[in-house]
């Protein structure tokens, strides 16, 4: 039994390949950009980087990559056999098996495949900011609101696997179109995708006639400009940080209504703007939660193993996995 494996955390745009030890060490690193390459059937241009990443490693370290532990974090819906059987921000891998490409490509025979929030929430629940917390959930702010629920000290997986995929849950019954093909989901509202669409809707507006001036227009205003003006105290970007806090915390009020959990942990891109958003969350959290007053107080705090936690995640789900 292996005492190290590979984590992979494949995201939209790049690739984080880790080697970890059992006891959730970072012994090497790797970072590769991830292709959108549609002329090759479904994953193989990223499996080929993923390839390239575990040979490095592989070589770096002395290890086999045909019995290494390998665990992969993938952006969608991952079924219990390995299957990505969607994928909204990397449709070129949607409907691939990686398991099976790795193993024909690396002759990799120990491959394991798991969504990308539900590997963070493992991670943090066993190394990080989640650990001995039995009832949690990760919010990952990124493109879009990836997640994973812990529920008495077990990842909920569902049915087919697909379980924790809170970005997706409805906020706006006619809201804003997503990725997914459906209307009104959570992470066109409160993640780093969802601050980029509420600045060009404020600015088109003229909510935001400071940084469009300064911008030179309103379609150049990003939400970069908007959260880098809020920590400097610009009030209308101070305002608009608090609206999508607001629609954070209205996220999270339907989860502890749903699960009865207390603690919630954020990470993903957007979290490095946690002083300006977690703060406003929790206070609106006092009008949104169910019962508020009857419960104990509601943690939400930031994540411990921040760009790290998809990838310790699946190298975790490798090692856990293992005959
Ligand atoms: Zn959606």
């Amino acid at each position: 039994m292996s005492d190290v494996a590979v984590g992979l955390d494949v995201g939209g745009t790049k690739a984080l390949a880790l080697l970890v030890s059992r006891d959730g060490e970072i012994l090497d690193e790797l970072r590769s950009s991830t292709p959108h390459d549609a002329q090759e059937p479904a994953g193989v241009a990223t499996a080929k980087v993923l390839v390239s990443q575990i040979e490095t490693l592989a070589q770096r370290h002395g290890l086999d990559p045909v019995t290494l532990p390998i665990g992969i974090g993938m952006p969608g819906m991952v079924r219990r056999d390995g299957r990505l059987a969607f994928a909204p921000n990397l449709h070129s891998a949607s409907g691939a098996s990686f398991p099976e490409l790795l193993h024909d490509l690396l002759g990799a025979c120990a491959v394991h495949m798991e969504n990308d929030g539900n590997c963070a929430a493992l991670a943090e629940f066993a190394w990080g900011a989640g650990q001995g917390i039995d009832n949690f959930v990760m919010v990952t702010l990124g493109t879009g609101i990836g997640g994973g629920i812990i529920a008495n000290g077990e990842l909920v997986r569902g049915q087919n696997g697909f379980g924790g995929e809170i970005g997706h849950m409805a906020v706006e019954a006619r809201g804003a179109l997503c990725g997914c093909g459906g209307q009104g989901c959570w992470e066109r509202y409160a993640s780093g995708g969802g601050l980029a669409r509420l600045t060009t809707q404020w600015a088109s507006e003229g909510r935001l006639p400071t940084l469009t001036s300064r911008r030179g227009s309103a379609a150049n205003v990003s939400g970069e400009d908007v959260t880098r003006a809020a920590s400097e105290g610009l009030d209308e970007a101070v305002a608009l940080m608090n609206e999508v806090a607001w629609w954070l915390a209205r996220g999270l009020a339907n989860l502890v209504a749903i699960l009865d959990t207390g603690h919630f942990v954020i990470g993903g891109g957007l979290s490095v703007a946690a002083d300006l958003l977690l703060p406003p969350a929790r206070d609106y959290l006092a009008d949104l939660v169910f019962g508020y007053a009857k419960r104990p107080q509601i943690v939400v705090t930031t994540s411990r193993l921040t760009v790290h936690a998809g990838a310790l995640g699946a190298a975790k789900v490798a090692l856990d996995r293992q005959p």
